[in-house]
């Protein structure tokens, strides 16, 4: 049988796992796509977020949405490119985190997101905080926490 000690278990806040926004790639609302498409090749990323001009958190902008957007009949319209704008095709209706939560808010909302980005209480970018810090963190609690014992059992 496997017994499971538990000790206490110090949930992390928002603030302390995240990345800050210095370091997190972003375009504007007002960029075209063309801009939008080189910063995520060049930066390798699936999405990232959208700003305006006050640094404010606008949405997010994916390769997977431009590609479906530049996407004619028969073939993509690369063209389309520069004539679009990023507010138009992003995706304004994402979760967002404050830097007081939790960890265990941010596991909820990163169920369904790979990163979800962190604002102030005026809308203004703080950073992200991405699934792979979540499950990184989990993993290194559950190992510090939990201490296996082996205990022989008789029928
Ligand atoms: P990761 O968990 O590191 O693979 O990141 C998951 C997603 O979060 C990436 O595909 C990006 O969309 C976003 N992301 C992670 N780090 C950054 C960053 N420094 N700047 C912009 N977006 C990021």
């Amino acid at each position: 049988m496997v017994s499971l000690e538990k000790e206490t278990l110090r949930i992390p806040s928002v603030s302390e796992l995240m990345i800050p926004s210095e370091k997190v790639a972003h375009v504007q609302i007002g960029n075209p796509l063309e801009h939008a498409l080189l910063v995520l090749v060049k930066s390798g990323y699936s999405a990232v977020p959208v700003l305006d001009p006050a640094y404010r958190f606008q949405g997010v902008v994916s390769k997977s949405r431009i590609l479906e957007e530049t996407m004619g009949i028969e073939q993509f319209e690369m063209d389309r490119l520069s004539e679009i704008l990023v507010k138009e095709v992003m995706d304004d209706k994402v979760p967002c985190l404050q830097k007081n939560d939790t960890m265990i808010d941010a596991l909820h909302k990163l169920i369904d997101y790979p990163f979800v980005c962190v604002t102030n209480e005026e809308g203004e970018f703080d950073g992200i905080i991405t699934r792979r810090t979540i499950l990184k963190q989990f993993s290194k609690h559950y190992h510090e926490t939990f201490k296996y014992t082996m205990v022989e059992t008789t029928v």
